[in-house]
Order: structure tokens, then sequence, then C-alpha cells
């Protein structure tokens, strides 16, 4: 398993400076609160369940079951 940043670089760069602004917290959710500070809690939990594969919910990260 591996985690990477999404390949689009101008998706990262928006996503960044999201965050920036946000103060860590996930730019694509409303509620500044501890589950969705950056790493949020549901991309843990998708990093710990072992059938998922995919992009964090704003696509920032990708999540590889491959080495
Ligand atoms: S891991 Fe992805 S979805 Fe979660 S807070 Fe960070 S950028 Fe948002």
């Amino acid at each position: 398993m591996k985690i990477t940043l999404n390949p689009d670089e101008g998706i990262v760069r928006m996503i960044q400076a999201g965050l920036e602004q946000s103060g860590g917290y996930c730019p694509c959710r409303r509620e500044k609160t501890e589950d969705n500070k950056c790493m949020c809690r549901e991309f843990k939990e998708q990093i710990k369940d072992p059938s998922f594969e995919g992009y964090c919910h704003c696509m920032l990260y990708y999540k590889s079951l491959q080495e």
C-alpha cells in the first residue's frame, strides 16, 4: 500500500491553497472539526480499509494497494 499526491499538479496546488486558507481543515467540507483536519478521519479509515483503493474526498491523495 502507498499514498501519493494526485499526479495533477493543478489539483494539488488548488487543494493545498485551500488547506492553507482554512488552517489545515479539509477545504471540501464545511465543518471545522477535528475529524475534518487533513488527513481527515474519512481518509484515515479508507487507508485502514484493506479493500479501498482511490482518492481521498478532495482528490489530494491517492491510496494505491500496490507498493
Ligand atoms: S485527506 Fe483529502 S479529503 Fe481528507 S482532509 Fe485531506 S485533502 Fe480533504
